[in-house]
């Protein structure tokens, strides 16, 4: 199957209705850096753990362990990053709409697909 033009590749209008990018079988996934380190403060050994030399988000049932989910007034799911302010810089670099996040949700909805 071919990936789609990205004008063809729907958006969700808000990050809080998809959450795919913090969703992963990987175990090393989402990079934690020094700073990162740093900045997840007393909470850092719960949230991040190393995995040869490098340290990464903690991941539960597929997805980060900082990932929770809620449902909004009308009784759709939400997806909300529970350490926002505190989250690691790559997850602070993922801007919906670009090609990265495209590349999340292209790669991560062949899964659900025939
Ligand atoms: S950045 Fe993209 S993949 Fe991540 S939650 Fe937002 S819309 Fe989904
Ligand atoms: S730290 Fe937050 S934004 Fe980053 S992968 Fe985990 S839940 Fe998603």
């Amino acid at each position: 199957m071919e990936k789609p033009d990205d004008a063809e590749m729907a958006i969700p209008a808000d990050c809080v209705a998809c959450g795919v990018c913090c969703f992963s079988g990987l175990a090393a996934y989402a990079r934690v850096t020094g700073d990162d380190w740093t900045r997840l403060g007393p909470e850092a050994d719960r949230l991040a753990h190393f995995i040869d030399h490098r340290a990464f988000m903690r991941m539960v049932d597929c997805h980060c362990i900082a990932l929770d989910e809620r449902k909004d007034d009308s009784g759709s799911r939400q997806y909300f990053c529970t350490i926002y302010e505190k989250r690691p810089q790559i997850c602070r670099d993922f801007e919906r709409g670009s090609p990265r996040c495209r590349g999340e949700l292209w790669a991560k909805s062949l899964a659900f697909r025939d």
